[in-house]
């Protein structure tokens, strides 16, 4: 990579890359100028005189910079966040978003010690629970209640810090379901009305299940069905959990058809669950995620412990592409595809000149990759996408790829 200062033009120049912005159709050798942290051009051969800083990534794809909607980066209040910049820059994203990490009584933290001390964008779809979600499924006492849960004290909120707080975290799964029937989930959608946001809905078995009124693991999905509107997501899309979307069908039910067909998304939200047999069952349905998520987090068993972290949103990218999907579609589902469920195209999600210049540079590397998911099931690969660097607000950073054990050797990771 050369790095050469002049004088004068355009603050950065990312030259010779292949551009892939979805939003706009491109994908073409191109140059990218950037000036007071906006995209300033985009074009073939764009002049470098003047330019303060050229630096050349041929070789490399630009994209619009990556948004994770699902991560957890509210470290050493809940036990089992990341540190925000190591799912976020560090990682090759530019805006991540924590699910449901912070409620309406812990965001005054989270926005203090997480969003504006990180150099990665941080949103939240915050969680229906007062709290948030302090410690993962391991046990101890549910915080998820429908007790310690207040819409008007979270509207409240929402309305005071819109930049941040884009969404509404809810859980269905059979746990909560099993203490209070529907209650806690029709909280949810109750705080997702009251705010006019997006309700983003965790599937799959979660909580600790109280035995004795253990649901039927299909009627948990159709209840879910029956509370999301367009424009929610449903996350987990391709997990193997019987309660889960697809749950151990061959193909999935009426209810999911109908509820996509009005809008409802999916989310892949890779996390501990995921499983290539159930994607190529939800595949075969013709079923695939909108948005592609990490759900990043620190191991739920052991505190504040993130050695043991084995995926990222590269690699859910990268286990996409070995499943066929192709380099414009993963792209667009972790680029204009989770920037309109944020509202917030076009100032990220696209290259267009005078959106905010957010850019992630990746490194399409070839050679033979094994991929695992949570089963240990195995699958080749033969690309696997690694951060190069990443543009955040006009500014240059080198990811140091810290938690991407998925996708790097160990020697391809720069120490902390
Ligand atoms: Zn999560």
């Amino acid at each position: 990579m050369s790095d050469t200062r002049t004088s004068a033009g355009p603050d950065l120049l990312l030259v010779g890359g292949r551009v892939i912005d979805p939003a706009s159709g491109t994908d073409a050798q191109m140059d990218v100028a950037i000036d007071g942290g906006r995209i300033a051009a985009v074009g073939p051969a764009l002049a470098r005189a003047g330019a303060r800083r050229v630096v050349d990534v041929s070789g490399s794809l630009v994209t619009p910079g990556l948004i994770d909607l699902h991560a957890h980066v509210y470290r050493h209040i809940t036990d089992f966040g990341v540190e925000a910049d190591d799912a976020g820059i560090n990682a090759g994203c530019t805006t991540i978003v924590d699910q449901g990490s912070a409620g309406a009584w812990t965001f005054d933290g989270f926005k203090a010690f997480v969003v504006d001390r990180a150099a990665t964008e941080v949103l939240l779809f915050i969680s229906t629970n007062l709290t948030g979600t302090l410690r993962g499924c391991r046990g101890g006492p549910l915080c998820q209640t429908p007790e310690l849960s207040d819409v008007d004290v979270l509207a409240g909120f929402a309305a005071r810090f819109p930049e941040i707080i884009r969404g509404v975290k809810g859980h269905s799964d059979s746990g909560g379901w099993s203490h209070w029937g529907n209650r806690m989930f029709e909280m949810s959608r109750a705080c997702a009305d009251a705010t006019g946001l997006p309700l983003y809905v965790h599937t799959g078995e979660l909580w600790k299940v109280d035995e004795t009124n253990r649901p039927d693991p299909r009627s948990v999905m159709r209840d879910t069905l029956a509370l999301v509107r367009p424009g929610d997501l449903l996350a987990h899309c391709y997990s193997c959990r019987d309660d889960g979307i697809l749950g151990p069908l061959a193909a999935p039910q009426q209810e999911l058809l109908d509820s996509l067909a009005t809008g409802v998304h999916l989310d892949l939200g890779h996390g501990v669950n995921f499983s290539f047999d159930t994607a190529r069952r939800m595949m075969d349905a013709g079923l695939v995620p909108y948005t592609i998520s990490s759900d990043v987090h620190g191991d739920f068993y052991t505190h504040d412990n993130d050695t043991t972290l084995d995926y990222s949103l590269l690699g859910a990218m990268s286990k996409m592409l070995a499943l066929g999907f192709d380099l414009d579609y993963v792209v667009r589902a972790t680029t204009v595809h989770p920037a309109t469920v944020l509202r917030m195209l076009p100032e990220i999600g696209t290259l267009a000149v005078g959106s905010r210049a957010d850019v992630s540079v990746l490194d399409a590397v070839e050679g033979p990759w094994t991929w695992r998911d949570s089963l240990g099931m195995a699958m080749p690969g033969d690309r696997r996408l690694v951060p190069r660097l990443v543009v955040r607000a006009g500014q240059v950073h080198v990811p140091t790829r810290r938690l991407l054990r998925d996708v790097t050797g160990p020697w391809e990771r720069l120490a902390a």
